[in-house]
């Protein structure tokens, strides 16, 4: 019996992980699809929540290997958001109803934590809405500081938990380690909501080390998952081919969208109550319907971008990214129609972590 003849439930273990990652029978993979399907229905429902996100600064110190805001790449233009233009994104999100914006950057400490604290203050204070920073790796201090000014929430993928590769992909800066996993749990430890999450596909990552992600997502406690596929860009370390580790083909993971939704819909099963984003790295990848279908094998969230244009396609973390040329407007109407499509409806408030009744 194949381990993947294991049914697919929510009590899957490791070896039955791996074995689904290489199913590639349609069939079967049908019945993967139903039980994420009615796993996310059971457990998180219908509704689909919106987080807005605000791509604030695309200055980056770090040399992250994929990346294409590393600081090496002299091909995009940089920017910083000012304060009022960030509050006003903050504002269309709380005028359209949503209930979290969602700021991200490079690792740019060109935003000070004085500043950052300043506009989380402001945002609380004028819209009310959840606030989810996603600014890299910043020091226990900041992240303390804006956890103080009001913030709720803390998305830092750990990328993969192969830590050879995880070296390899990140560069450290000198004097200084990378541990993702340490971070996400000092973000716990300050009240926090710690989301986190991988890539699918990356050079060199195994079907088993994906295995590994998914069973370590289930003991971490996450608010957030998100599951993207691997785009390379051409210029990083990655994505010109210029590097390679060493695996035999046959333990390559592949970075196409029915790897990433078996990664999504496993996930589903192992952490039912987690809010998993249907991610635009895999509306990258299907245009056509790739936010549909994530939705459809297990996420419950959508992030949809309230960058202004001009902003947004200096955001380039990997190649035509799908909405570059929207406005937020644009993306709103857009989604609401592809949610209400499949049958589910918009969440309204800020779509927090489900917990069981007194955990
Ligand atoms: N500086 C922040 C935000 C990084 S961008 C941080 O380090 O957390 C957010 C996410 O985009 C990353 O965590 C990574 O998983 C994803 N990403 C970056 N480059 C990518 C690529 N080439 N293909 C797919 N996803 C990528």
């Amino acid at each position: 019996m194949k381990q993947s003849d294991t049914l697919p439930g929510e009590r899957l273990e490791r070896t039955a992980i791996l074995a689904w990652l290489r199913e590639d029978d349609p069939t079967r993979l049908e019945d993967l699809w139903s039980a994420a399907d009615e796993t996310r229905r059971r457990h998180v429902g219908d509704e689909v929540h919106l987080r807005g996100l605000i791509e604030i600064s695309n200055h980056c110190v770090r040399a992250c290997g994929y990346c294409g805001l590393r600081a090496g790449n002299r091909e995009i233009e940089r920017y910083r958001m000012s304060a009022d233009e960030i509050l006003a994104c903050a504002h269309n999100a709380k005028a359209w109803g949503w209930g979290t914006v969602v700021m991200q950057s490079g690792e740019d400490y060109g935003l000070q934590t004085a500043w950052i604290a300043g506009v989380v203050r402001r945002i609380k204070a004028e819209t009310g809405l959840a606030v989810t920073l996603s600014f890299g790796e910043r020091p226990e201090a900041d992240l303390a500081a804006w956890r103080e000014a009001g913030a709720d929430r803390y998305l830092l993928r750990f990328e993969t938990s192969d830590d050879e590769l995880y070296r390899l992909i990140h560069p450290d800066l000198p004097g200084r380690s990378s541990d993702r996993l340490a971070i996400l749990r000092s973000l716990q430890r300050l009240g926090y909501e710690a989301g986190s999450g991988v890539m699918v596909g990356i050079p060199g990552q195994t079907y088993a080390s994906v295995a590994d992600d998914i069973d370590l997502f289930r003991s971490m406690d996450l608010d957030m998952i998100g599951i993207g596929p691997y785009i390379a860009h051409p210029e990083t370390p990655l994505g010109d081919h210029s590097w390679a580790r060493e695996i035999s083909p046959d333990e390559q993971i592949p970075s196409d969208e029915l790897t990433v939704y078996k990664a999504v819909a496993l996930t589903r099963l192992v952490c039912p109550e987690s809010n998993i984003p249907s991610t635009t790295a895999l509306a990258t990848i299907n245009k056509e319907e790739g936010r549909e279908m994530g939705l459809m094998r297990g996420a419950n969230i959508v992030m949809p971008n309230l960058t202004p244009p001009e902003y947004r396609v200096k955001y380039e973390i990997y190649p035509d990214k799908a909405c570059v040329n929207e406005t937020a407007e644009m993306c709103r109407g857009c989604l609401q129609g592809r949610v209400e499509a499949i049958g589910r409806v918009i969440g309204a408030g800020p779509g927090g972590r489900r917990r069981v009744a007194g955990s």
